[in-house]
């Protein structure tokens, strides 16, 4: 079986016949065949979403016809969760009870979407007696998607919930080392009633299929996530067009623990925040400041908790860390390891592949102490599981470390002390910093990064933000002045 194209409602392969292989993480065998798109596939997505987007019925209907079509494919969702997960785990490599969270967050996309659309309100201003403005929230036209291979359902549906929401025919391009869960939603638009080319979907390599979305005249917006370099071409690409850009990139966020934090919290969030989802997280806390007082203990215990860390096959309930999403990847991870042991940071555990995983992708959990920020593994995304641990003396020491890399999309603040928690929250250069917890999300709060790691933020009204266009309405009420011209 081919996973094809879902183009203006129909299944349909690349006119090219073109197909790549995907490949198993946990024993890279190659099991699914998947249509490679190209500009000409990209070109009739875009049509159809166009066409969806001129006469259909979707941009036109009232917020809450829409919302009702939204609610359905976050209950399809929900009818598939466990066949979702399956699909997850074995296409990802994550362990099946994380991959399980991915589909019910899926779910509550879109039914928060249909929410905050729902009871969206839109600006008027009142120029004294003379003049109402009136804002409209427009939807921008198709809107172009691009996810990457980590957590891909839940990432492909925290930008399609808003763009849908928004009124936006779509065309998703989701990343080609992990295809297959977003094949299941065809079938979930069309059991939710959605009107055909209102969602399409193009398989294919990013530097073919996903630049000609981008490089595409009739795609006035673009929603990207995956890493900081691709971002880059994509902004280029982008530039002749002048394209509405979001861009969730990189990042390689601190967790900085101070010596009256409480210990075992801070312990369990630095274990979790850069262990679980493989360490193929972008919020991941990949690296640890640790106050001078505490360094010893605290990056010993980290280490002793890394040892026993469960890596395992991704379908085994037990398993906390399963395979990296792909040999290459796997290499890219492994080769970081290499490049830290030889600029002399402490391979304090891990660094290996377990001996009972003699096939697939599987790394032990890393820490890497007395990392300075020199080194590359201080500074580089590694995107694995693989943490790097550095002392500070004070807290000044400790914002220059946490700001001394060129990402800046989360942080992590581990403090008892209230005034220095604020301060601490205040001085670090990234987009969003939880202080006493891991990172935990309401929706509606904005997401996204500095420096590196993005442009723009989403979430709640941000989202909606980006895939509409205010246009300003000014009335005049009374009769205002004109100034006359030629009447000398
Ligand atoms: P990637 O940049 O390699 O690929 C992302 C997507 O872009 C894929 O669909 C790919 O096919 C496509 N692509 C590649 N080249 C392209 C081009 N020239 N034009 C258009 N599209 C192109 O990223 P990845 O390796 O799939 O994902 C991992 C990265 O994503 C990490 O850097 C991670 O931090 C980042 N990420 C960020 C967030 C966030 O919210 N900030 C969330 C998840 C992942």
């Amino acid at each position: 079986m081919i996973l094809e194209h879902y183009i203006d409602g129909a299944h349909v392969p690349s006119i090219s016949g073109d197909t790549f292989t995907s490949l198993e993480p946990a024993t890279n065998r190659p099991y699914l065949t998947v249509s490679a798109g190209h500009a000409e596939d990209v070109a009739a997505a875009v049509a159809a979403a166009r066409k969806a987007f001129g006469d259909g019925p979707w941009p036109h209907m009232p917020a809450g016809e829409r919302a009702a079509t939204l609610r359905a494919i976050a209950a399809a969702i929900e009818t598939r969760d466990e066949r979702l997960a399956a699909l997850e785990c074995r296409d990802t490599g994550l362990p099946i009870t994380q991959a399980r969270g991915q589909a019910r967050r899926a779910a509550q996309n879109f039914r928060f979407f249909a929410d905050v659309i729902t009871t969206l309100g839109e600006d008027v201003y009142r120029v004294g007696s003379a003049q109402l403005n009136y804002v409209l929230r427009k939807p921008v036209g198709v809107a172009g998607l691009i996810t990457p291979w980590n957590t891909p359902f839940m990432l492909a549906t925290w930008k399609l919930a808003p763009a849908l929401a928004a009124g936006c025919p779509v065309v998703l391009k989701p990343a080609e080392w992990s295809p297959l869960s977003a094949g299941l939603l065809p079938e979930i638009m069309e059991e939710a009633g959605l009107p055909p080319g209102v969602f399409n979907l193009v398989h294919g390599i990013g530097e073919e299929a996903g630049a000609a979305l981008v490089e595409h005249p009739d795609v006035p917006v673009i929603s990207f996530t995956g890493e900081s370099a691709t971002g880059r071409v994509i902004m280029r690409a982008a530039a002749c067009h002048l394209k509405t850009l979001s861009m969730e990139l990189g990042g390689k966020s601190p967790l900085i623990v101070f010596d009256d934090a409480d210990l075992e919290r801070a312990l369990d969030a630095a274990v979790f925040g850069v262990f679980s989802l493989n360490g193929e997280r972008c919020t991941a806390s990949s690296r640890v400041l640790v106050h001078a007082p505490i360094y010893a203990e605290f990056t010993a215990r980290l280490a002793e908790r890394a040892a026993q860390v469960r890596v395992g096959v991704p379908d085994d309930p037990a398993t906390e860390l399963g395979a990296l999403i792909h040999p290459d990847h796997y290499a890219q991870v492994s080769e970081y390891v290499r490049i830290g042991v030889e600029q002399g940071a402490r391979l304090a555990a891990g660094g290996t592949r377990p001996a009972h995983l003699p096939e697939g992708n599987y790394l032990s959990a890393t820490v890497f102490a007395d990392v300075t920020p020199d080194m590359r593994v201080f500074q580089e995304e590694i995107f694995g599981p693989v943490v790097c641990v550095t002392p500070f003396g004070s807290e000044s020491e400790a914002v220059e470390l946490a700001n001394a890399t060129r990402y800046g999309l989360a942080a992590y603040v581990w403090t008892s002390d209230l005034r220095r928690a604020h301060r601490m929250a205040q001085a670090v250069e990234s987009g969003m910093v939880w202080v006493n917890s891991q990172n935990v999300r309401d929706l509606r709060t904005p997401f996204g990064g500095v420096k590196a790691s993005g442009l723009g933020r989403e979430g709640g009204r941000h989202s909606i933000d980006v895939y509409t266009a205010a246009h300003i309405v000014h009335l005049a009420t009374e009769d205002l002045p004109v100034p006359r011209f030629g009447t000398a």
